[in-house]
Formats: structure tokens, sequence, C-alpha cells
């Protein structure tokens, strides 16, 4: 096995992510198929931090549009994210790996409360770190939250997971003749309006100099692939 060429990651997973076949919730196969990968990685010395999305629980956007109000919706999308975490911590804790949640708003019965050095020393003591709540504001995304953390904590790659195999310059489920990316800069993304994240999240990453992984979560060993250098799904730069 090759050595692991990033120090410190970070790993944004949709709520998407979590729901395996069922259309609202939580699959536990796929929650513990996802911490024995984050599993494989920590016991190669990779210190690794997750931001989880809410999605398959509730969206804000969604929740306004059948006519709450944003911001309580937004709160509610949030929250979801929490459970998100608490669920992937369980997953996590049954591996025997050592994680944290920590929330961006208070919620400190459940979880930590995010602080960046104490998140940071939980890293380098070799646990996982997963970041609730996103940013703790409403009207963002996780995507946001991802690229927020990522920079706060240093993280050399930021890991964006979804059902493809990288950026296409359409969407491959509908169009046979999207063409896949390799490589991309930030400007591309967002000249061509490319759905890798929202634009906050890519100005982030652009201006701070995060590298994104755009790849597909549901192939087994993708993240020790990606951790060990090899050309793996759709990479973001300068
Ligand atoms: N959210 C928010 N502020 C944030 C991050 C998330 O208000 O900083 C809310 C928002 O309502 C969003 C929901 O939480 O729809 C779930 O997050 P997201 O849609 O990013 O989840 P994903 O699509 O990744 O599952």
């Amino acid at each position: 096995m090759a050595e692991p060429v990033y120090q410190r990651i970070l790993l944004k997973l949709s709520g998407e992510a979590l729901l395996g076949e069922a259309d609202y919730g939580i699959d536990p196969l796929v929650l513990r198929r996802l911490a024995a990968e984050i599993h494989a990685l920590v016991d190669r010395g990779v210190e690794v931090a997750l931001v989880i999305g809410g999605g398959n629980i509730f969206r804000g956007a969604g929740l306004a549009e059948a006519g709450m109000d944003r911001v309580g919706a937004d709160h509610m999308g949030m929250l979801a994210t929490v459970m998100n975490g608490l669920a992937m911590q369980d997953a996590l804790e049954r591996e025997n790996v050592f994680t944290r949640v920590m929330s961006a708003i208070k919620i400190n019965q459940v979880c930590e409360d995010y602080i960046r050095r104490r998140a940071v020393r939980h890293l380098e003591k070799g646990r996982v770190v997963i970041f609730a709540a996103g940013t703790g504001n409403p009207f963002f995304t996780t995507d946001s939250a991802a690229s927020l953390r990522a920079v706060e904590i240093g993280a050399d790659l930021m890991l964006k997971a979804t059902k493809v195999d990288g950026v296409y310059s359409a969407d491959p489920m509908t169009d046979p003749s999207a063409l896949r990316y390799d490589q991309l800069t930030y400007d591309q993304v967002l000249d061509d309006r490319l759905s890798v994240m929202d634009a906050t999240a890519i100005v982030m990453c652009r201006d701070q100099n995060m590298p994104i992984v755009v790849f597909d979560i549901n192939e087994p060993g993708v993240l020790a692939r990606i951790v060990e250098g090899e050309r793996v799904g759709t990479r973001v730069e300068r």
C-alpha cells in the first residue's frame, strides 16, 4: 500500500449519501460501509474531518417552498445535520474510531460546540471530527460549511462525495453526451455553472486555494485511493 500523500482531509458527504435505497432517513448499512472506509484512513494516520449535509431529512429551501419561514426552515435543516452527525459518530465508534461531533449552533448536551482550536487538537490526537449544523447561519449550505471548515483547520484537500465519478459538462444521468472533466479551475466551475458545489463554497476554496476532489462515494476503496494520491474523479484547483 502506498503511503498517504495527504495528512489532513475534510470529507463532505451530502445527506443523500446516507439514504441508500430509501428516499428519507439513514440506511445503517450505508453508514457502516462509510465508517469502515473512514476507519481505514484513520488507521493509516490520516486526520479526517467530516461535514455531513441534512438533505436526507430536511432542506430549508424545500420547507420554505412549502410555505415555511425560511430562517426557521434552515434551522430545521441544520438540526438535521446534527442528527446525521450523531448517527455517523455511532457508526464510527462501533468501529472503535474515537469521534467527536462539534456543532456550529449550541446544543452542548448532545455534542460539543465548535471551537476551532479544540477541533484541531482532536484531529491531532487521531479523532475523527464531525462538523455539524453547517455554518450555524441560515441561507448557507453544508457545502459552504465544508469549504469554511476545510480552510479553518488547514486541510490539505477537500473531498466532495457525489453519486457520479466526477464533474460532467451536463447531468450524465440524463444526457449521454455529457463529458467528464479530469481537472478544472475554480473559475471554469463558476463561469460554466458546473454543478460541483454552490458558488459561495467554490469562491471560498478559490480565494483560499483549497483543492477539491469530486468523486463517486459508492466506489469501494475510493477514499484510500484518493489519499494515496491517485487521480480519481475531477480535481478542482488553480
Ligand atoms: N443549512 C443552513 N446553513 C448552513 C448549512 C445548512 O441553513 O450553514 C440548512 C439548509 O436549510 C440546508 C440544510 O441545512 O438545506 C441541509 O444542508 P444541505 O442542503 O447543505 O445538505 P445536503 O444537500 O448536503 O444533504
